[in-house]
Order: C-alpha cells, then sequence, then structure tokens
C-alpha cells in the first residue's frame, strides 16, 4: 500500500527525522488559512504548492487544465490561492503516471526550504528497502539528490552507493557515520546526517515499510538535513499490526476495480491480455495463467474466487472480469474439494442466465467431487459455455474460441 506525501512526513516526524513543514488542504478556500498557520509555525515568507498524488516526478509534470507544474513556489500570501487553484482539482500528468493524469485532490502547502539562496543547499538521495536477494535491508544513497535516480544509475552509477543492513542488529553507528562520510559533509551536517539516517532506517522498520524513499534530503543552508519529499510503500501483509496506517489508504488512487474485487473478498489482480480467468486458490491461478500463455493467449487478470464458488461470488467475478473490455473468452478453472463441482456448475449456469447476455464465450473446467454432474450441468445447458476435462483441454477450447 502506497502512501502520499503528507502521510509519510507525519511518520517520519513521529520518528524524530527533520521534515520540510506543511498543511494539507483539500479546498481552495482554506489555502491562505494555513499558509497563515504555517508561518507561525516555521516562520517562513514563502511557500511550496504541492500536489498529492501516488506518483513522483511531479515537480516537472504538468496540471492539463492549467498548465502548472505540480510543485510550485508561492512568494509571499499573495501569491498561494492563485498557485494553489492551478494544481488543486487538476489533473497531473507525471513521468510515472503511467501516460494516464491523476486528479489532484489535495495539496501540500509547505515551507520553502530552500532559503536564502539554492546556491548554498545541497540534495542528496535516500531510500530504504528489502534486498530480497540478500535478506537484508539496504539504504541506497546518492550525492546526486533531486533528479530521477534511474537516469543516475544509469549514467553515473559510481555516485550511487550502497549500506546493507543486517535485520537482526539494525543499524550500526559506523553505517550512518559512513553514509554521512560518502555523502561529503562535515562538522553539523555530519552529525545531522548521522542522525537523519539512524532515525529514517528506525522508521522503515517500525513501520512495516518495504520502501521508504526520500528524494531530496536537503541539507539546508544553516546545515539542518530534513526530508523535503517522502514516498513510502507499506508492506500489505504487516498492515493488521498498524490499523492507524491502514486508515491511510487512499482508494482513489487504486484501480477501481481491484478495489470492488476486494471489498467481495476476491483477490484480483488486473492484467494486460484478453482471457479472463476465474479460479480457486493461488496455485492454480498460477498454473492456469501459465497455461493459457503457453497456449498462445494472455490473461487479463488473476482471479482467485477463494473457497466458497457459490452462484453470487460467480456472478460477481464475472462482473468484474467483464469490466474489462479486452476479455474475448473466460477460463473458469476450479478444483472442487470443500465446494462440490455440480453447485459450481450451477452456479455459473445461474449467473449467466442473471446476467442475461455474457459477450463472449466461457470454457469451464470442473476437477474434484461430482465433477461428472458437474459436466453434464455445462453441456446441457444450452449457453455458450464449453466444458473441458483436462486443463491442457480447456486450454486448447480457449486457443480454439480466440482463433
Ligand atoms: P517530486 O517532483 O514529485 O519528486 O516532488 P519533490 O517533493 O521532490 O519536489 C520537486 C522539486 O521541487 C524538488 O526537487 C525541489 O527542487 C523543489 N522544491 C521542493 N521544495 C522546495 C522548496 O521548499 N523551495 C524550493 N525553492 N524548491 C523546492
Ligand atoms: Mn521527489
Amino acid at each position: 500500500m502506497n502512501l502520499h506525501e503528507y502521510q509519510g512526513k507525519s511518520i517520519l516526524k513521529s520518528y524524530g527525522v527533520a521534515v520540510q513543514e506543511g498543511i494539507v488542504i483539500d479546498k481552495v478556500e482554506d489555502a491562505v488559512e494555513a499558509a497563515k498557520k504555517l508561518t507561525e509555525q516555521t516562520g517562513t515568507g514563502w511557500y511550496v504548492v504541492k500536489a498529492q498524488i501516488h506518483a513522483g516526478g511531479r515537480g516537472k509534470g504538468k496540471v492539463q487544465e492549467t498548465d502548472s507544474n505540480g510543485v510550485v513556489l508561492a512568494k509571499g500570501l499573495g501569491e498561494i490561492e492563485d498557485k494553489v487553484k492551478g494544481i488543486l482539482g487538476g489533473h497531473l500528468m507525471t513521468a510515472q503516471t503511467n501516460g494516464k493524469a491523476k486528479k489532484v485532490n489535495k495539496v501540500l502547502i509547505a515551507q520553502d526550504v530552500y532559503y536564502p539562496g539554492e546556491a548554498e543547499t545541497e540534495e542528496f538521495y535516500m531510500s530504504v528497502l528489502l534486498d530480497r536477494e540478500r535478506g537484508r535491508n539496504t539504504i541506497v544513497y546518492s550525492t546526486e539528490g533531486g533528479m530521477d535516480i534511474e537516469a543516475v544509475a544509469e549514467h553515473t552509477p559510481e555516485k550511487i552507493y550502497k549500506e546493507e543492513i543486517d535485520p537482526r542488529v539494525g543499524i550500526q553507528g559506523f553505517q550512518a557515520r559512513n553514509i554521512a562520510f560518502n555523502l561529503g559533509l562535515s562538522g553539523q551536517a555530519f552529525k545531522e546526517m548521522t542522525k537523519f539516517v539512524v532515525s529514517l532506517y528506525n522508521a522503515y522498520v517500525g513501520i512495516d515499510a518495504s520502501m521508504f524513499e526520500i528524494n531530496p534530503v536537503l541539507k539546508t543552508s544553516d546545515n539542518k538535513i530534513i526530508a523535503v519529499d517522502a514516498k513510502v510503500t507499506l508492506d500489505g501483509n504487516g498492515l493488521f499490526r498498524h490499523p492507524d496506517y491502514a486508515a491511510m489508504r487512499d482508494v482513489t488512487e487504486e484501480d477501481p476495480t481491484e478495489v470492488e474485487a476486494g471489498e467481495a473478498g476476491l483477490n484480483f489482480v488486473k492484467l494486460d491480455g484478453n482471457v479472463g480467468c476465474m479460479v480457486n486458490g493461488a496455485g492454480l491461478a498460477m498454473a492456469t495463467m501459465d497455461i493459457i500463455k503457453l497456449s498462445g493467449g494472455n490473461p487479463a487478470n488473476f482471479l482467485d474466487v477463494g473457497g466458497t464458488a457459490n452462484a453470487e461470488r460467480v456472478e460477481k467475478a464475472f462482473h468484474i472480469i467483464l469490466k474489462d473490455p479486452n476479455v474475448k473468452a473466460i477460463l473458469i478453472n476450479i478444483f472442487g474439494g470443500i465446494v462440490r463441482c455440480d453447485r459450481v456448475a450451477q452456479g455459473v449456469v445461474d449467473a449467466y442466465k442473471n446476467m442475461g447476455n455474457i459477450p463472449v464465450p466461457i470454457i469451464v473446467r470442473l476437477q474434484g467431487t461430482n465433477a461428472e454432474e458437474a459436466k453434464k450441468l455445462i453441456d446441457e445447458s444450452g449457453l455458450n459455455v464449453h466444458s473441458a476435462v483436462l486443463l491442457q483441454e480447456a486450454a486448447d477450447k480457449v486457443k480454439e474460441v480466440l482463433a
């Protein structure tokens, strides 16, 4: 699960990491008051207005309606409302939004931290993530902050450093000092950086994040080290331990079909192919996707209906699969262990009849308890539903109907 910048920063603060302060708003009318409050809190006279969407690259991104960038500077209270109007409610496209613009429902009004002049500030890159191969947490960092880290990795890989942290002992003092040293810091800034790194690492571990990226980390002209941006991915499997972070979920940022499926208790992931899949059990779902691929098709989704494949769930699953206009056929592959195959077959037939006209052919493979009765039910239904016994046979039928 991803978080917004303002949420990531609030977590950082609770772990003692210094951040660029800000106040989030969702109405233009609240802009001036928020800016005034921020000035009371921080003394800032200039502000940065930042679109809150689940994507980076906002600074260079464009709001389609206004041509404003997704991160803009307001030089004083007088400019704040216009700058907010340019972003809030608009649609922002960045290098990271996959070719689609994202609606901006909230903006963060933040203090300007690049005072008094950019010449005296330095931008770094830092992220903590899980290295699955090494079984370690890794801090990736660079002197080249504020820009696209992928580009840095491609053109000047020698400017990217890594520090591996053993999760059993956590981050050690020498490791934090090593990082501050490699970033070329000394004196007060060096000390601040070591504190920053330790607190960031502790935040990453404490919230069960799988990624915590700060780009840029800023050295201010008065040698403070602060997080200007925050990009956080929480481990979904750890969310049950953190109801307060789970509540930070913003479903407007997620694929609406996946959200609907999740609410219905269906495990659904949208893919790009043309064969819809309805399967019980994640392992069988993976095998089904493999065989579709091997037969020359392409799965349109992963969908695990779980243990209770009754008519209602089957209908819901149909409904969700058919929302995708790319779907040209549906393959149902269900093993009837606890749930009887004839019940599932009846569910498929009922759902089909209930939904009226399903515009694509359906191939059904039911194996397990009462499989023969199930096949008979399908074969005698008179609907555009085809039965199969073997998985290969099912895949071949998919190929046939697609041809
Ligand atoms: P991103 O583009 O989505 O990664 O958003 P960031 O939060 O990283 O902001 C983009 C850029 O805006 C930064 O790299 C900075 O150059 C600039 N920026 C952010 N905060 C300030 C600020 O307080 N003052 C000024 N002058 N520029 C800022
Ligand atoms: Mn950034």
